[in-house]
C-alpha cells in the first residue's frame, strides 16, 4: 500500500471567533498560505463558523474540519452535531478525544472509541487526541498511558480505515512549554510501533502528528522527525500569518527526512 505521510497541519481555532472574525481569518489565510501544494491544511473553526468557512474554502486548497461530533446519527442528544450533520456541511475531518474535551466534559475513552466509528462510517477522518497528563509524566508512566489511550480509542476502528492520530501532551497544551522533537519523536515512535504490531497497520498508511505549543519557530525540528507527520496547532492557528509560517515550516522540516 502506497505512503499517505504528506505533512499535515491542523488548525484547531477552539471556542474562538464570531462569524465575522472567522471569515476574515479565513481570507486571511486565503491570501497568505496560496497553494500549499507540499502540506495538506485543514481548519477546524467554532461550529457556528462551519458553513461559512466552509464556502470561503471553496477553490482553495485548505480543507474544513470540526472540533467534535457526537456518535449517534440523528435523535433525542439536545445540543448534539452529529458525524452525518458535519460530513453534509462540508467537513473532511474531525477532532476526536481533545484532552479539553476529556477533562472539561468528562470524556471517556469508551465514548471516544464510538466517535471514531462514527466518524468512518460518515466518511470523516477522525483525528484521535492522545496525551498524558504532567502528572502521568512525572511518574514516568507517558508511554504506557498513551499507548492505553490508542488502544482504546482505536478499538472498534474497522480494518482499512483512514485515520490521523495526535500525540498532544496535556502540559504542552497552550503553555509555551512544547514537548522536545526527540522526546514527540519518540513516543510517536512507540506508538507507530504499536500500531503496526498490535493491529496490523502498514507502517505508512496513517499519520501521527504532535501537537503543544507549536509555532512557526519550532514546527520544523518537528516534522524533520522520522515519526512526525505534521502538527495539532491551538493558538498559533488564530494568526494568519503565524499559521501560514507554521505550514511552510512544516513543510520545510519534512523535506529534510525520507518519510
Ligand atoms: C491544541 O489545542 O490542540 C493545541 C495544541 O493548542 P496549542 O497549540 O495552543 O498548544
Amino acid at each position: 500500500m502506497s505512503s499517505v505521510r504528506k505533512p499535515l497541519v491542523i488548525g484547531n481555532w477552539k471556542m474562538n471567533g464570531l462569524v465575522a472574525a472567522s471569515g476574515a481569518l479565513t481570507r486571511e489565510l486565503g491570501e497568505t498560505l496560496r497553494t500549499p501544494e507540499m502540506c495538506e491544511v485543514v481548519l477546524c473553526p467554532p461550529f457556528t463558523a462551519l458553513q461559512q468557512v466552509g464556502q470561503l474554502l471553496t477553490g482553495l486548497k485548505i480543507r474544513l474540519g470540526a472540533q467534535n461530533g457526537f456518535p449517534a446519527d440523528k435523535g433525542a442528544f439536545t445540543g448534539e452535531v452529529s458525524m452525518a450533520m458535519l460530513r453534509d456541511i462540508g467537513c473532511d475531518y474531525v477532532l476526536v478525544g481533545h484532552s479539553e474535551r476529556r477533562q472539561h466534559l468528562s470524556e471517556g475513552d469508551g465514548f471516544v472509541a464510538r466517535k471514531v466509528v462514527a466518524a468512518v462510517s460518515h466518511d470523516l477522518t477522525p483525528v484521535l487526541c492522545v496525551g498524558e497528563s504532567g502528572e502521568v509524566r512525572a511518574a514516568g508512566e507517558s508511554e504506557s498511558f498513551v499507548l492505553g489511550q490508542v488502544e482504546r480509542g482505536l478499538s472498534m476502528l474497522p480494518v482499512g480505515a483512514s485515520f490521523v492520530l495526535a500525540y498532544e501532551p496535556v502540559w504542552a497544551i497552550g503553555t509555551g512549554l512544547a514537548a522536545t522533537a526527540r522526546d514527540a519523536n519518540a513516543m510517536l515512535a512507540a506508538v507507530r510501533e504499536w500500531l503496526c504490531e498490535k493491529r496490523g497497520i502498514p507502517r505508512d498508511t496513517f499519520r501521527l502528528l504532535y501537537g503543544g505549543s507549536v509555532g512557526p519557530e519550532n514546527i520544523a525540528d518537528f516534522t524533520a522527525q522520522n515519526e512526525i507527520d505534521g502538527a495539532l496547532v491551538g493558538g498559533a492557528s488564530l494568526n494568519a500569518q503565524a499559521f501560514a509560517a507554521v505550514v511552510l515550516g512544516a513543510a520545510r522540516g519534512y523535506l529534510c527526512t525520507n518519510k
